[in-house]
Order: structure tokens, then C-alpha cells, then sequence
């Protein structure tokens, strides 16, 4: 392959040298494609929100083939880093970086996460979460989590859109709580949490989805009243009743299945 003048630049610039953990797990030409990706992420030129450049011409700038650039987008979309959107290129994810859950999809498959599992993890990571948020909570993340509370109370009437806010909610108060790391676990287990959970929202009833509107507004003013015990005490509580909630659910549709078990 005849090296372009751009590719030699790239070269001699250092830019194809693995450096950090992050690039260690791809080797050669993929490893160059993540660093490459993470250089423009450290400088600034790549923000959340933001789509990558084409494929063609990611290969000019790193100097390597259109296959080792698609290798290292699926590399550093494993990594949760990028992702693509069917028809519009790559795209650096707006929010906390979430890792891709297919991993965690696979380990449910194989291990039988049950819903006291996934209960037991959310509880685990969000009674922190709601404490340091009463503790760091900007107006705004405060303000983030209010529209989330009355978006809960309008729609009572469709468990399908009640859960989108109420994931919403819970990944405000995660980003609240100002721990990166924090969040980004939150956002994961949300995410494998959504997945299971639209199969089975439309069971709630709404006396259910009434309570948990409400408990969701006393997490909410605990933390714009910046008190932590309260906090806590309340997404406790929330993930506990929401737990036996679901237990107790029947299927509404005849399509009861199998997975009705394991929810
Ligand atoms: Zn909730």
C-alpha cells in the first residue's frame, strides 16, 4: 500500500502508538485506530454528542485499511466509548460513557440474573448515589430531576413511557451524585434493567406506577432539600417496593411465557 504524505504525517507524529490501558486490549492496526480516537477525544476535537469523521477518512488520517478502521470502532464501541446509529456513522455517546451491555446481556443468559439480582445491584450502587446527589446535585440536575417526577405523574396511563422517565430519573440521580464511575455502572445495569423491563411494564397497574410516582417525588425533594439520610432512606424504600411490586405482577396478555419466571 503507498503511504500518502497525510499517512506519513500521522506516523512519524506518534500518533499510532498504544499507550494506557485503554488501547492495550487491541493490538497493530486496531490498536492505532482506538488511540487515534482517543487522541482527538483528549484534545478536544471529539466531544459527547459529536459524530466521528468518515470511515475513508479515518483511514487517510491513521494511515490504515477500511477494515482495521471498522475493527476499531467495534473495538471502542465494546468499549462503550463510540456508537453507531443504522445510516449515520459513529457518534461519541451524549452522558456518562456507558460500557455496551452486551456483555452483561450474555452473563444473564448464562447465569440467570433474577429480578432480586438486579434489584439487589441497584440498590447496591443507587442508596449511594441518592446520598451523594443530596450532597453535589447542581440547580440544574436538580432541576432535570423535578421534570422527570412530573413527566411520572402524566403518564400513569402508559407503563411503556412511565418507565422511559423513570430510567431517566434514576440515571439524574446517578449523574447527580457527580462520580463518574458511579454513573456509568448505574447507566449499565439501567440499561439491562430497560431491556428486561419494557417486556413487562405494561403489567404494572396503576396503582402501582401512583406509588412509585410518589416515591420518586419524595427521592427527588430529599435531594433538592440536600438531606442525605432521607435521600438514601427514600431510593431505598423506592427499589424495595418497586421489587415486590413486580413480584407480584400477573401477565395481562395471554403472551405470559416463559420469562414471566425470571422476571
Ligand atoms: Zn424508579
Amino acid at each position: 500500500m503507498p503511504i500518502t504524505t497525510t499517512a506519513l504525517r500521522h506516523r512519524t507524529a506518534g500518533g499510532g502508538v498504544p499507550r494506557g490501558s485503554l488501547s492495550d486490549i487491541a493490538e497493530g492496526g486496531t490498536g492505532q485506530v482506538v488511540s487515534h480516537v482517543r487522541e482527538l477525544i483528549e484534545r478536544g476535537a471529539l466531544k459527547p454528542g459529536d459524530r466521528l469523521p468518515a470511515e475513508r477518512d479515518l483511514a487517510t488520517q491513521i494511515g490504515v485499511s477500511r477494515p482495521t478502521i471498522r475493527a476499531g470502532l467495534r473495538t471502542l464501541a465494546a468499549m462503550g466509548v463510540v456508537r453507531s446509529r443504522h445510516g449515520s456513522g459513529t457518534y461519541i455517546p451524549d452522558g456518562p460513557p456507558a460500557l455496551n451491555t452486551d456483555a452483561l446481556s450474555f452473563l444473564a443468559a448464562l447465569h440467570g440474573f433474577t429480578r432480586e439480582d438486579m434489584y439487589e445491584a441497584r440498590r447496591i450502587l443507587e442508596v449511594g448515589a441518592a446520598g451523594l446527589a443530596a450532597e453535589r446535585a447542581t440547580p440544574e440536575q436538580v432541576a432535570t430531576l423535578a421534570e422527570e417526577v412530573a413527566s411520572l405523574f402524566a403518564s400513569m396511563q402508559d407503563p411503556r413511557v412511565f418507565l422511559v422517565h423513570d430510567i431517566n430519573f434514576h440515571r439524574g440521580v446517578a449523574a447527580a451524585s457527580g462520580n463518574p464511575i458511579v454513573a456509568s455502572l448505574v447507566e449499565m445495569v439501567s440499561a439491562l434493567y430497560y431491556e428486561r423491563r419494557r417486556e413487562t411494564a405494561a403489567r404494572a397497574s396503576e396503582r402501582d406506577l401512583r406509588d412509585a410516582a410518589e416515591m420518586h417525588r419524595r427521592i427527588y425533594q430529599a435531594i433538592r432539600a440536600r438531606d442525605v439520610d432521607t435521600a438514601k432512606r427514600a431510593m431505598h424504600d423506592h427499589l424495595i417496593q418497586a421489587s415486590r411490586h413486580q413480584a407480584q405482577e400477573r401477565p395481562k396478555a395471554a403472551k405470559a411465557g416463559r420469562r414471566a419466571a425470571a422476571q
